[in-house]
Protein backbone atom coordinates (compact mmCIF):
# COMPACT_ATOMS: atom_id res chain seq x y z
CA UNK A 1 0.00 0.00 0.00
CA UNK A 2 2.52 2.50 -1.44
CA UNK A 3 0.34 5.88 -0.59
CA UNK A 4 0.81 9.02 -3.54
CA UNK A 5 2.82 11.21 -2.27
CA UNK A 6 1.35 14.25 -1.83
CA UNK A 7 -1.23 13.69 0.24
CA UNK A 8 0.76 11.92 2.48
CA UNK A 9 3.58 14.50 2.63
CA UNK A 10 0.78 17.27 2.89
CA UNK A 11 -0.86 15.18 6.02
CA UNK A 12 3.01 15.15 7.26
CA UNK A 13 3.18 18.85 6.68
CA UNK A 14 0.29 19.86 8.28
CA UNK A 15 1.03 17.67 11.58
CA UNK A 16 4.43 18.81 11.64
CA UNK A 17 3.28 22.10 11.04
CA UNK A 18 0.97 21.62 14.34
CA UNK A 19 3.91 20.44 16.06
CA UNK A 20 5.71 23.80 15.19
CA UNK A 21 3.24 25.62 16.30
CA UNK A 22 3.13 23.88 19.90
CA UNK A 23 -0.42 23.23 19.05
CA UNK A 24 -0.17 19.59 20.15
CA UNK A 25 -2.64 16.64 19.01
CA UNK A 26 -5.58 18.41 16.54
CA UNK A 27 -8.05 16.03 16.10
CA UNK A 28 -8.58 15.98 12.10
CA UNK A 29 -11.68 14.81 11.05
CA UNK A 30 -13.56 17.88 12.51
CA UNK A 31 -16.22 15.50 13.28
CA UNK A 32 -18.64 17.69 14.64
CA UNK A 33 -20.47 15.12 16.46
CA UNK A 34 -19.67 13.94 20.31
CA UNK A 35 -17.05 11.02 20.21
CA UNK A 36 -18.34 7.86 20.91
CA UNK A 37 -17.69 7.29 24.94
CA UNK A 38 -14.87 5.71 26.72
CA UNK A 39 -13.66 2.27 24.69
CA UNK A 40 -10.07 3.10 23.82
CA UNK A 41 -9.46 3.18 19.61
CA UNK A 42 -8.27 0.28 18.11
CA UNK A 43 -4.92 1.76 16.43
CA UNK A 44 -4.86 0.70 12.48
CA UNK A 45 -1.99 1.23 10.33
CA UNK A 46 -2.83 3.04 7.31
CA UNK A 47 0.41 2.73 5.39
CA UNK A 48 3.86 2.39 5.48
CA UNK A 49 6.59 3.39 2.97
CA UNK A 50 9.85 4.78 2.41
CA UNK A 51 10.12 8.52 1.90
CA UNK A 52 13.33 10.71 1.47
CA UNK A 53 12.97 11.50 5.54
CA UNK A 54 12.67 7.97 6.42
CA UNK A 55 10.44 5.33 7.19
CA UNK A 56 6.76 6.86 7.53
CA UNK A 57 4.13 4.64 8.99
CA UNK A 58 0.94 6.35 9.23
CA UNK A 59 -1.92 5.13 12.08
CA UNK A 60 -5.16 6.34 12.94
CA UNK A 61 -4.16 7.07 16.80
CA UNK A 62 -0.86 7.31 18.60
CA UNK A 63 1.28 4.39 18.48
CA UNK A 64 3.72 3.40 21.47
CA UNK A 65 7.09 2.46 19.38
CA UNK A 66 8.86 0.10 21.08
CA UNK A 67 12.78 0.30 20.07
CA UNK A 68 15.62 -1.65 20.45
CA UNK A 69 19.21 -2.87 17.89
CA UNK A 70 20.26 -6.04 17.23
CA UNK A 71 23.72 -6.98 16.02
CA UNK A 72 25.53 -9.12 13.39
CA UNK A 73 24.20 -7.99 11.39
CA UNK A 74 22.89 -5.00 12.33
CA UNK A 75 18.96 -4.08 12.31
CA UNK A 76 16.93 -1.27 14.23
CA UNK A 77 13.70 -2.85 15.55
CA UNK A 78 10.49 -1.10 16.21
CA UNK A 79 7.57 -3.09 17.54
CA UNK A 80 3.96 -1.68 17.74
CA UNK A 81 1.87 -3.21 20.35
CA UNK A 82 -1.56 -4.19 19.51
CA UNK A 83 -2.06 -2.54 16.38
CA UNK A 84 -4.48 -3.97 13.50
CA UNK A 85 -3.63 -3.44 9.28
CA UNK A 86 -5.91 -1.19 6.98
CA UNK A 87 -4.54 -3.54 3.92
CA UNK A 88 -2.88 -6.30 2.92
CA UNK A 89 -0.64 -5.67 0.61
CA UNK A 90 1.91 -3.55 3.35
CA UNK A 91 3.03 -6.68 4.39
CA UNK A 92 5.80 -7.04 1.47
CA UNK A 93 9.42 -5.85 2.80
CA UNK A 94 10.64 -2.87 1.19
CA UNK A 95 13.86 -2.43 -0.57
CA UNK A 96 15.58 0.94 0.53
CA UNK A 97 19.04 1.57 -0.24
CA UNK A 98 19.34 4.69 0.99
CA UNK A 99 22.67 5.09 3.15
CA UNK A 100 23.37 2.46 5.29
CA UNK A 101 19.18 1.11 4.92
CA UNK A 102 19.26 -1.93 2.92
CA UNK A 103 15.63 -3.06 3.42
CA UNK A 104 12.39 -2.92 5.94
CA UNK A 105 10.40 -5.76 6.98
CA UNK A 106 7.08 -6.05 8.47
CA UNK A 107 6.65 -9.03 10.85
CA UNK A 108 3.14 -10.13 12.15
CA UNK A 109 3.60 -11.51 15.92
CA UNK A 110 0.85 -13.97 17.16
CA UNK A 111 -0.07 -11.19 19.68
CA UNK A 112 -1.47 -8.77 17.65
CA UNK A 113 1.88 -6.74 17.67
CA UNK A 114 3.45 -5.90 14.41
CA UNK A 115 7.18 -5.86 14.18
CA UNK A 116 9.36 -3.52 12.00
CA UNK A 117 13.00 -4.52 11.12
CA UNK A 118 15.19 -1.89 9.44
CA UNK A 119 17.92 -3.40 7.97
CA UNK A 120 21.72 -1.84 7.82
CA UNK A 121 24.50 -2.67 6.40
CA UNK A 122 26.60 -1.64 9.40
CA UNK A 123 25.87 -0.04 12.70
CA UNK A 124 23.87 3.05 11.93
CA UNK A 125 22.57 5.53 14.23
CA UNK A 126 18.08 5.89 13.58
CA UNK A 127 15.91 8.00 16.03
CA UNK A 128 11.91 7.62 15.67
CA UNK A 129 9.65 10.57 15.68
CA UNK A 130 6.26 10.53 16.27
CA UNK A 131 4.14 13.46 14.62
CA UNK A 132 0.88 15.08 16.72
CA UNK A 133 -2.48 14.74 14.65
CA UNK A 134 -3.05 11.61 13.21
CA UNK A 135 -0.15 9.86 14.64
CA UNK A 136 2.85 9.76 12.34
CA UNK A 137 6.29 7.70 13.37
CA UNK A 138 9.16 8.58 11.22
CA UNK A 139 12.11 6.09 11.62
CA UNK A 140 15.19 7.97 9.95
CA UNK A 141 18.62 9.27 10.33
CA UNK A 142 18.75 12.16 12.93
CA UNK A 143 20.49 14.96 10.22
CA UNK A 144 18.42 13.63 7.44
CA UNK A 145 14.98 13.14 9.24
CA UNK A 146 15.45 16.78 10.76
CA UNK A 147 16.15 18.65 7.24
CA UNK A 148 13.95 16.81 4.78
CA UNK A 149 10.93 17.10 7.43
CA UNK A 150 11.59 20.89 7.60
CA UNK A 151 12.12 20.70 3.47
CA UNK A 152 8.69 19.31 3.26
CA UNK A 153 6.97 21.90 5.73
CA UNK A 154 8.10 24.85 3.43
CA UNK A 155 6.72 22.75 0.58
CA UNK A 156 3.38 21.19 2.17
CA UNK A 157 2.53 24.91 3.22
CA UNK A 158 0.71 26.81 0.76
CA UNK A 159 -1.67 26.10 -1.65
CA UNK A 160 -1.74 26.62 -5.53
CA UNK A 161 -4.87 29.23 -6.36
CA UNK A 162 -4.83 30.38 -2.59
CA UNK A 163 -8.52 31.93 -2.33
CA UNK A 164 -11.00 29.60 -3.49
CA UNK A 165 -14.17 31.68 -3.33
CA UNK A 166 -17.34 30.04 -3.75
CA UNK A 167 -19.96 32.34 -5.73
CA UNK A 168 -23.10 29.92 -4.95
CA UNK A 169 -24.25 27.20 -2.88
CA UNK A 170 -27.64 25.37 -3.45
CA UNK A 171 -29.54 22.21 -2.60
CA UNK A 172 -32.61 20.64 -3.77
CA UNK A 173 -34.50 17.78 -2.61
CA UNK A 174 -36.52 15.50 -4.83
CA UNK A 175 -37.87 12.01 -4.39
CA UNK A 176 -35.45 10.94 -2.30
CA UNK A 177 -32.78 12.36 -4.11
CA UNK A 178 -30.58 15.59 -2.47
CA UNK A 179 -28.39 17.33 -5.11
CA UNK A 180 -25.97 20.26 -4.06
CA UNK A 181 -24.16 22.46 -5.99
CA UNK A 182 -21.51 24.73 -5.42
CA UNK A 183 -20.17 27.14 -7.53
CA UNK A 184 -16.56 28.18 -7.60
CA UNK A 185 -15.26 30.97 -9.25
CA UNK A 186 -11.81 29.52 -10.45
CA UNK A 187 -11.04 25.72 -10.75
CA UNK A 188 -11.43 24.10 -7.28
CA UNK A 189 -9.23 22.06 -5.21
CA UNK A 190 -11.43 20.03 -3.04
CA UNK A 191 -11.94 16.88 -0.64
CA UNK A 192 -14.52 14.75 0.61
CA UNK A 193 -14.50 13.44 4.34
CA UNK A 194 -17.34 11.18 5.22
CA UNK A 195 -17.56 10.74 8.62
CA UNK A 196 -19.93 7.86 8.12
CA UNK A 197 -22.70 7.81 5.23
CA UNK A 198 -25.37 10.23 7.49
CA UNK A 199 -22.21 12.65 7.41
CA UNK A 200 -20.04 14.00 5.28
CA UNK A 201 -17.47 17.43 4.57
CA UNK A 202 -16.46 19.33 1.77
CA UNK A 203 -13.11 20.78 2.42
CA UNK A 204 -11.83 23.55 0.10
CA UNK A 205 -8.54 24.86 1.41
CA UNK A 206 -8.21 28.91 1.39
CA UNK A 207 -11.83 28.45 0.69
CA UNK A 208 -14.59 31.78 0.75
CA UNK A 209 -17.88 32.06 0.81
CA UNK A 210 -20.65 34.87 1.48
CA UNK A 211 -23.81 33.89 1.09
CA UNK A 212 -27.27 31.69 2.42
CA UNK A 213 -26.44 28.34 3.37
CA UNK A 214 -29.24 25.09 2.32
CA UNK A 215 -32.13 24.99 4.10
CA UNK A 216 -32.68 21.80 5.63
CA UNK A 217 -35.77 19.52 3.87
CA UNK A 218 -36.97 15.98 4.43
CA UNK A 219 -33.70 14.67 3.50
CA UNK A 220 -30.97 17.22 4.42
CA UNK A 221 -31.03 17.51 8.02
CA UNK A 222 -28.62 20.37 8.41
CA UNK A 223 -25.71 22.08 6.22
CA UNK A 224 -23.21 24.20 8.32
CA UNK A 225 -20.00 26.04 7.51
CA UNK A 226 -17.09 27.13 9.26
CA UNK A 227 -13.45 27.85 8.66
CA UNK A 228 -10.26 25.80 10.30
CA UNK A 229 -7.37 28.00 12.04
CA UNK A 230 -5.40 26.45 8.97
CA UNK A 231 -7.89 28.37 6.61
CA UNK A 232 -9.46 25.34 4.96
CA UNK A 233 -13.40 26.27 4.44
CA UNK A 234 -15.54 23.50 5.69
CA UNK A 235 -19.16 22.67 4.27
CA UNK A 236 -20.60 20.08 7.29
CA UNK A 237 -23.38 18.05 5.77
CA UNK A 238 -26.04 15.60 7.95
CA UNK A 239 -28.57 13.28 6.08
CA UNK A 240 -32.00 11.96 7.51
CA UNK A 241 -30.48 8.38 7.91
CA UNK A 242 -27.48 6.22 6.88
CA UNK A 243 -28.98 4.46 3.89
CA UNK A 244 -28.29 7.38 1.27
CA UNK A 245 -25.56 6.67 -1.38
CA UNK A 246 -23.28 9.69 -2.59
CA UNK A 247 -21.79 10.30 -5.54
CA UNK A 248 -20.18 13.60 -7.21
CA UNK A 249 -19.27 15.09 -10.77
CA UNK A 250 -17.30 17.85 -11.34
CA UNK A 251 -17.79 20.09 -14.08
CA UNK A 252 -15.29 19.84 -17.26
CA UNK A 253 -14.15 22.99 -16.38
CA UNK A 254 -13.82 22.03 -13.00
CA UNK A 255 -15.95 25.24 -11.33
CA UNK A 256 -19.27 23.43 -10.31
CA UNK A 257 -19.13 20.99 -8.06
CA UNK A 258 -22.16 18.44 -7.93
CA UNK A 259 -22.96 16.08 -4.95
CA UNK A 260 -26.13 14.02 -5.22
CA UNK A 261 -27.24 11.52 -2.26
CA UNK A 262 -29.87 8.81 -3.36
CA UNK A 263 -31.87 7.66 -0.99
CA UNK A 264 -31.38 3.31 -1.10
CA UNK A 265 -33.91 0.96 0.26
CA UNK A 266 -31.10 -2.05 1.51
CA UNK A 267 -33.45 -4.34 1.22
CA UNK A 268 -34.90 -3.89 -2.16
CA UNK A 269 -35.42 -7.46 -3.09
CA UNK A 270 -37.50 -8.75 -0.56
CA UNK A 271 -35.46 -12.18 1.12
CA UNK A 272 -32.65 -11.79 -0.94
CA UNK A 273 -29.09 -11.08 0.38
CA UNK A 274 -27.88 -8.14 1.08
CA UNK A 275 -24.05 -7.61 0.36
CA UNK A 276 -22.50 -4.00 1.59
CA UNK A 277 -19.42 -3.55 -0.85
CA UNK A 278 -16.38 -1.71 0.30
CA UNK A 279 -14.46 0.23 -2.29
CA UNK A 280 -11.15 0.70 -0.66
CA UNK A 281 -9.14 4.04 0.35
CA UNK A 282 -10.55 7.57 -1.19
CA UNK A 283 -10.45 11.25 -0.81
CA UNK A 284 -6.90 12.17 0.87
CA UNK A 285 -6.35 8.63 0.99
CA UNK A 286 -5.54 7.54 -2.41
CA UNK A 287 -4.23 3.73 -1.37
CA UNK A 288 -1.25 2.23 -3.67
CA UNK A 289 -0.06 4.01 -7.03
CA UNK A 290 0.12 2.38 -10.45
CA UNK A 291 3.20 3.23 -12.79
CA UNK A 292 1.31 4.87 -14.93
CA UNK A 293 -0.56 7.21 -12.42
CA UNK A 294 -3.35 4.84 -11.57
CA UNK A 295 -4.69 5.08 -8.31
CA UNK A 296 -5.91 2.19 -6.27
CA UNK A 297 -9.05 4.89 -4.50
CA UNK A 298 -10.39 5.19 -8.21
CA UNK A 299 -9.57 1.23 -9.34
CA UNK A 300 -12.00 0.63 -5.92
CA UNK A 301 -14.53 2.59 -6.74
CA UNK A 302 -14.88 1.73 -10.20
CA UNK A 303 -15.29 -1.83 -9.16
CA UNK A 304 -17.58 -1.24 -6.27
CA UNK A 305 -20.30 0.43 -8.87
CA UNK A 306 -20.06 -1.97 -11.23
CA UNK A 307 -20.61 -4.85 -8.76
CA UNK A 308 -23.23 -3.10 -7.53
CA UNK A 309 -24.97 -3.01 -10.30
CA UNK A 310 -23.89 -6.62 -11.15
CA UNK A 311 -25.67 -7.96 -7.85
CA UNK A 312 -28.65 -5.78 -8.92
CA UNK A 313 -29.10 -7.73 -12.03
CA UNK A 314 -29.02 -10.98 -10.22
CA UNK A 315 -31.61 -9.46 -7.65
CA UNK A 316 -28.91 -9.10 -4.88
CA UNK A 317 -29.53 -6.16 -2.38
CA UNK A 318 -26.35 -4.47 -2.22
CA UNK A 319 -25.33 -1.07 -0.67
CA UNK A 320 -21.76 0.91 -0.66
CA UNK A 321 -19.67 2.35 2.17
CA UNK A 322 -18.75 5.00 -0.24
CA UNK A 323 -20.02 5.86 -3.53
CA UNK A 324 -17.85 8.54 -4.23
CA UNK A 325 -14.43 9.68 -3.78
CA UNK A 326 -14.83 10.83 -0.42
CA UNK A 327 -12.12 9.70 2.57
CA UNK A 328 -14.01 7.14 5.30
CA UNK A 329 -11.86 5.55 8.27
CA UNK A 330 -11.60 1.95 8.85
CA UNK A 331 -14.30 2.16 12.26
CA UNK A 332 -17.48 3.33 10.01
CA UNK A 333 -16.85 0.67 7.08
CA UNK A 334 -17.05 -2.35 9.69
CA UNK A 335 -19.51 -0.60 11.81
CA UNK A 336 -21.83 -0.25 8.61
CA UNK A 337 -22.34 -4.19 8.39
CA UNK A 338 -24.17 -3.84 11.55
CA UNK A 339 -26.15 -0.64 10.66
CA UNK A 340 -27.54 -1.85 7.14
CA UNK A 341 -27.43 -5.53 8.65
CA UNK A 342 -25.56 -6.85 5.52
CA UNK A 343 -25.05 -10.49 5.22
CA UNK A 344 -22.09 -10.82 3.54
CA UNK A 345 -19.48 -7.76 3.19
CA UNK A 346 -16.77 -7.21 0.45
CA UNK A 347 -14.10 -4.98 0.75
CA UNK A 348 -12.45 -4.08 -2.89
CA UNK A 349 -8.62 -3.50 -2.89
CA UNK A 350 -5.96 -3.75 -5.49
CA UNK A 351 -2.67 -4.88 -4.59
CA UNK A 352 1.10 -3.58 -4.73
CA UNK A 353 4.46 -4.98 -4.55
CA UNK A 354 7.70 -3.51 -5.71
CA UNK A 355 8.35 -6.23 -8.38
CA UNK A 356 6.60 -5.17 -11.37
CA UNK A 357 5.96 -8.36 -12.82
CA UNK A 358 3.88 -9.63 -9.73
CA UNK A 359 0.25 -10.45 -11.04
CA UNK A 360 -3.00 -12.11 -10.04
CA UNK A 361 -5.86 -12.31 -7.58
CA UNK A 362 -5.73 -13.20 -3.82
CA UNK A 363 -9.39 -13.11 -1.08
CA UNK A 364 -7.84 -12.49 2.21
CA UNK A 365 -10.22 -13.64 4.91
CA UNK A 366 -9.41 -13.18 9.04
CA UNK A 367 -12.26 -15.09 10.99
CA UNK A 368 -12.50 -18.99 9.83
CA UNK A 369 -15.70 -19.15 9.77
CA UNK A 370 -15.37 -16.60 6.59
CA UNK A 371 -13.25 -18.94 4.78
CA UNK A 372 -15.20 -20.86 2.53
CA UNK A 373 -16.42 -17.40 1.45
CA UNK A 374 -13.49 -16.24 0.40
CA UNK A 375 -12.71 -19.52 -1.23
CA UNK A 376 -15.80 -19.08 -3.41
CA UNK A 377 -15.06 -15.49 -4.07
CA UNK A 378 -11.52 -16.74 -4.95
CA UNK A 379 -12.30 -19.20 -7.06
CA UNK A 380 -15.33 -17.62 -9.30
CA UNK A 381 -12.64 -14.32 -10.06
CA UNK A 382 -9.48 -16.51 -11.12
CA UNK A 383 -11.91 -18.66 -13.16
CA UNK A 384 -14.22 -16.33 -14.66
CA UNK A 385 -12.18 -13.46 -14.72
CA UNK A 386 -9.36 -15.51 -15.83
CA UNK A 387 -7.06 -13.83 -13.44
CA UNK A 388 -3.51 -15.49 -12.01
CA UNK A 389 -4.66 -17.58 -8.45
CA UNK A 390 -2.26 -16.92 -5.63
CA UNK A 391 -4.91 -18.55 -3.61
CA UNK A 392 -7.10 -17.37 0.16
CA UNK A 393 -4.76 -16.52 2.64
CA UNK A 394 -5.71 -15.71 6.47
CA UNK A 395 -4.34 -11.55 7.32
CA UNK A 396 -5.70 -9.94 10.68
CA UNK A 397 -7.13 -6.94 8.61
CA UNK A 398 -9.21 -4.71 10.02
CA UNK A 399 -12.01 -4.57 8.27
CA UNK A 400 -12.40 -8.17 8.73
CA UNK A 401 -13.30 -8.58 12.22
CA UNK A 402 -16.92 -8.80 12.03
CA UNK A 403 -17.06 -12.58 13.66
CA UNK A 404 -20.78 -12.81 12.42
CA UNK A 405 -21.10 -11.79 8.89
CA UNK A 406 -18.79 -13.73 6.56
CA UNK A 407 -16.23 -11.00 5.40
CA UNK A 408 -13.47 -10.66 2.37
CA UNK A 409 -11.04 -8.58 1.14
CA UNK A 410 -10.41 -9.56 -2.69
CA UNK A 411 -7.34 -8.21 -4.17
CA UNK A 412 -8.25 -8.46 -7.97
CA UNK A 413 -4.79 -7.50 -9.09
CA UNK A 414 -1.54 -5.55 -9.09
CA UNK A 415 -1.68 -1.66 -9.54
CA UNK A 416 1.98 -1.87 -9.71
CA UNK A 417 2.31 -4.16 -12.82
CA UNK A 418 1.60 -1.87 -15.84
CA UNK A 419 -0.74 -4.38 -17.19
CA UNK A 420 -3.23 -5.14 -14.37
CA UNK A 421 -3.41 -1.21 -13.99
CA UNK A 422 -4.47 -0.73 -17.38
CA UNK A 423 -7.00 -3.61 -16.59
CA UNK A 424 -8.26 -2.49 -13.29
CA UNK A 425 -8.82 1.43 -14.46
CA UNK A 426 -11.12 -0.71 -17.27
CA UNK A 427 -14.71 -0.79 -17.52
CA UNK A 428 -15.07 -4.30 -19.37
CA UNK A 429 -12.55 -5.43 -16.98
CA UNK A 430 -14.58 -4.18 -14.02
CA UNK A 431 -17.49 -5.58 -15.33
CA UNK A 432 -15.97 -8.88 -15.74
CA UNK A 433 -15.04 -9.36 -12.53
CA UNK A 434 -17.97 -7.72 -10.92
CA UNK A 435 -19.96 -10.62 -12.76
CA UNK A 436 -17.77 -13.14 -11.62
CA UNK A 437 -17.84 -12.14 -8.29
CA UNK A 438 -21.53 -12.00 -8.54
CA UNK A 439 -21.24 -15.82 -9.80
CA UNK A 440 -19.25 -16.83 -6.36
CA UNK A 441 -21.57 -14.89 -4.33
CA UNK A 442 -24.88 -17.08 -5.71
CA UNK A 443 -22.85 -20.45 -5.41
CA UNK A 444 -22.09 -19.58 -1.67
CA UNK A 445 -25.74 -18.37 -0.61
CA UNK A 446 -27.16 -21.56 -2.53
CA UNK A 447 -24.45 -24.08 -0.58
CA UNK A 448 -25.76 -21.96 2.83
CA UNK A 449 -29.13 -21.32 2.17
CA UNK A 450 -31.31 -21.65 5.32
CA UNK A 451 -27.60 -22.70 7.22
CA UNK A 452 -26.29 -20.95 9.39
CA UNK A 453 -23.23 -20.60 7.75
CA UNK A 454 -21.16 -21.79 10.62
CA UNK A 455 -21.51 -17.73 12.44
CA UNK A 456 -23.95 -15.81 14.54
CA UNK A 457 -26.56 -15.00 12.07
CA UNK A 458 -28.51 -16.46 9.13
CA UNK A 459 -28.76 -15.21 5.96
CA UNK A 460 -32.09 -13.04 5.33
CA UNK A 461 -32.86 -15.55 3.06
CA UNK A 462 -33.25 -18.46 5.18
CA UNK A 463 -36.58 -18.80 6.88
ZN1 LIG B 1 -5.64 -1.07 -0.48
Amino acid sequence: MMVGMSPTMRRLAANLLRLMLGLGVVASSGASKAAPPAKPRDVIIESIGWRDVGLVVQANAPLDPQIFTLEKPFRFVVDLPAVELADANMAHAIPVNAGHVTQVRMARKPDGSVRLVVDCDQPTKLQVMQLGGRATLVIGRAEETNAALANLFQKGGSYTGAGQEIKKLWARESNGKVTLELQAAKPLTYQLFEEDPAHMQVKIPAGRYVGFLPLPGKCLAGAKVRTTPEGTWLLDTSLADANYQLTQALSKDRTRLTLTWTHQDPHRFAGRPLVLIDAGHGGADPGALGPAGGLEKAACLGMAHALQHALWKHNLNAMLTRGADAELYLEPRLHMIDQVKADLFISLHANSHTAPDSNGTVTFYRETGSKPFAEAIQRAVTSLAHRPDRGVKQERLYVLRNPHVPSVLLETGFISNPTEERLLASSPFQAQVAEAIVAGVERYVAANQGTRLGLARPLSSSP
